[in-house]
């Protein structure tokens, strides 16, 4: 554990890595782009396309190194902030460079620390209301202090493993259709989409690749559509940063 941490504190960052992962796909050949771009314009084309999404959970620096590699590249990206991670001049630079910028929800998980809901069972069908009421408002709140959303992504916080339920669970179709919400990021039919889907991990994994693998290998096998979910905080690390976001993940865990 000691190791793992002082690992953690000690680790520099890795934006060149994630640079040559986005230089291959476009030698090969790959589109770079949101998903909400990809959803509007290649989803039912041939077009190999790379969608790179952003979880925001605790870097926001980070997410704007991401922003400036990623455009100087002539990518777009999806990036979805947490509303501790949201600061208005980045968010508006990217959504003024046709980057997708929107809200990384977790509406459960808050509510259930709020109310000391513990097990699966604690969560019945007016709290999963009551939710919606809430997400419904930080939506209004979201679109009225920066611009319109076309899509939402659910946080994992611990309280979700805990209970056993992600915060997603509360986003139906009604709900969707209401506030003119084209997917969540985990619908069924956004994740069959994909030939590949991807996510990366801290370095208490080895910064290992999860689901479908590396994504270079992806991306030699061909594969047509491959979403590649990247965490800003796993990427972009200094000493001072480290030790920042140690007291931030504890907080968050606590
Ligand atoms: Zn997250």
């Amino acid at each position: 554990m000691i190791k793992r941490v002082i690992g953690k504190i000690l680790q520099t960052s890795r934006v060149a890595e994630y640079e040559e992962v986005l230089q291959h796909a476009r030698k090969q050949g790959y589109v770079l782009c949101s998903l909400k771009d990809w959803y509007a314009k290649y989803r039912d084309t041939e077009e190999k396309v790379l969608i790179l999404r952003h979880d925001v959970d605790y870097d926001t620096d980070g997410a704007f190194r991401f922003f400036q590699l990623e455009k100087q590249l002539g990518a777009t990206s999806s990036f979805y902030f947490r509303w501790k991670t949201m600061s208005s001049p980045i968010m508006h630079e990217m959504y003024q460079n046709n980057f997708e910028v929107s809200l990384h929800f977790e509406t459960l998980a808050t509510y259930a620390k709020k109310y000391h809901l513990l097990k699966k069972s604690d969560i019945n069908d007016r709290i999963i209301e009551n939710c919606q009421a809430i997400l419904s408002d930080e939506i209004n709140r979201f679109e009225q202090t920066y611009f319109k959303i076309y899509s939402i992504c659910s946080h994992g916080d611990k309280r979700n493993r805990i209970l056993d339920t992600p915060n997603h669970v509360i986003v139906d179709q009604e709900f969707k259709a209401k506030h003119k919400i084209l997917f969540e990021t985990y619908d069924a039919n956004i994740l069959s989409a994909f030939d590949a889907y991807i996510s990366d991990s801290s370095i208490y994994s080895s910064f290992e690749w999860k689901h479908s693998g590396a994504p270079c290998k992806m991306i030699d096998e061909e594969k047509q559509t491959i979403c590649l979910l990247t965490h800003p905080i796993h990427w972009n690390q200094s000493f001072f940063k480290n030790i920042r976001m140690f007291f931030a993940i504890y907080s968050d865990n606590r």
